[in-house]
């Protein structure tokens, strides 16, 4: 079966007709439908078909307990009206470059396996990726029956709705010990490879990121009738803070986000009394991180002070820098430039990945394939044709230089 009719087959699949992006959420029919298809491919290639038991899917070749075994996969499940590409595009290369090798003859010296990690998004229950965080032991499971959607439905009533056992989720460490390498494919989500010029990029490492909250305290009052100079009024500081995340930003090489904000009593004609505004922000290195936060919130306590506001910032979530295998990355470069004698790109990313879940048990890399545009997460994703055969070949080969030797 080809790239494109695979490609072809899950393309319908949770596609939203009025906004053309894809709801497939985790347990839902549409996820059923990407899990039956993932199965289906399995069959097709005579592939030993297993799920584990926090519900990830898995499709061997070889012996799977026999050890060191060589995987690569993605996720099936969307974001909200997400696009076509991420996540899919992994799964759908494995099973394409496992059928290359087959047709290169290759002899495999380890076992291999594609996978495809459950609710990678949380788009549904809000935690990403719950499948691999179980898998690691980075989730108990006590914490995951906890998760509740937005219609009050619990992850194990969805479960078992779906026709999976809740009570058997959780660490899977034999699993992980029989892993010696873990690869994933994904649509870049950036514009790096675009602006290099290349279609193909090793990943270096996911950037520290973290989410702080300002909360700007002023005084309400009327909009009308209160003089300029008498208001103490949050929304100036707040957008002067704004201004000064992202110039901060801009002269670290980092990025820092506004992206959501609350504002008391939030009436057209009241100077507001509170402003909250939610920064994410997130840089190539720890150091520069601190120093771009600790930049905004220096400047943002210099205009609250000028306008006669309080403020308050609370980090309200940390994540440290995921740094992939260097071994490992080092093979994927060295592999990937023999046939070119051309150097392979190596980028770090602002996007989490279950890769980057993984990174922490087992040697884990990521290969990267242009996006144009660099937009993700929208129905607008995209990667060309051309690209998309360069990551599968460039996959096969990764797959054929560990699992082959
Ligand atoms: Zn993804």
């Amino acid at each position: 079966m080809s790239f494109h009719s695979m490609w072809a087959e899950l393309l319908p699949i949770g596609r939203s007709s009025a906004t053309g992006g894809y709801r497939r959420y985790a347990w839902t029919g549409a996820d059923a439908d990407c899990r039956a298809w993932f199965r289906e491919q399995a069959a097709t290639r005579g592939l030993t078909y297993e799920v584990d038991r926090n519900g990830n899917q898995w499709a061997w070749l070889g012996d799977p307990t026999a050890g060191n075994a060589v995987v690569t996969g993605s996720h099936l499940d969307s974001v909200p009206d997400g696009g076509a590409f991420d996540g899919p595009l992994g799964v759908v290369s494995s099973f394409a470059a496992l059928d290359e090798l087959r047709d290169r003859g290759a002899e495999f010296t380890r076992p291999l396996a594609v996978v495809n990690f459950g609710d990678e998004e949380g788009a549904r229950f809000g935690l990403a990726c719950v499948g691999s965080r179980l898998t690691a032991g980075a989730l108990t499971p006590e914490q995951a029956r906890t998760l509740t959607d937005a219609d009050g439905v619990t992850l194990p009533q969805a479960m078992e709705a779906a026709g999976h056992d809740p009570d058997a989720i959780g660490a899977d460490p034999e699993r992980l010990a029989r892993i010696g390498a873990f690869v994933e494919l994904h649509v870049e989500q950036g514009r790096a490879l675009d602006l290099t010029g290349d279609p193909v990029g090793v990943a270096s490492a996911i950037w520290p990121h973290g989410r702080w909250r300002f909360d700007f305290r002023g005084e309400a009052n009327h909009a009308g009738t209160t003089r300029l100079a008498d208001r103490r009024d949050p929304m100036l500081p707040y957008a002067e803070t704004v201004l000064a995340a992202r110039k901060e930003a801009q002269l670290s090489g980092a990025v820092a986000t506004f992206g959501k904000i609350s504002v008391e009593p939030n009436g057209v004609n009241a100077v507001p009394s509170v402003v909250r505004g939610w920064l994410d922000s997130r840089a190539p290195g720890q150091h520069t991180l601190d120093a771009v936060v600790g930049g905004i919130e220096k400047a943002a306590r210099e205009f609250a002070d000028h306008h006669g506001v309080d403020l308050d910032v609370v980090r309200e979530s940390f994540t440290p820098v995921v740094e992939f295998d260097h071994a490992l990355r080092d093979e994927l470069v060295r592999i990937l430039g023999t046939d070119t004698d051309l150097t392979v790109p190596v980028l770090g990313t602002g996007a989490g990945h279950d890769a980057g879940i993984l990174a922490s048990r087992i040697p884990t890399a990521m290969l990267f394939v242009r996006n144009p545009t660099g937009v993700s997460h929208s129905p607008a994703e995209s990667a060309a044709e051309d690209d998309c055969v360069a990551g599968v070949r460039a996959l096969a080969d990764v797959l054929e230089g560990l699992a082959c030797r």
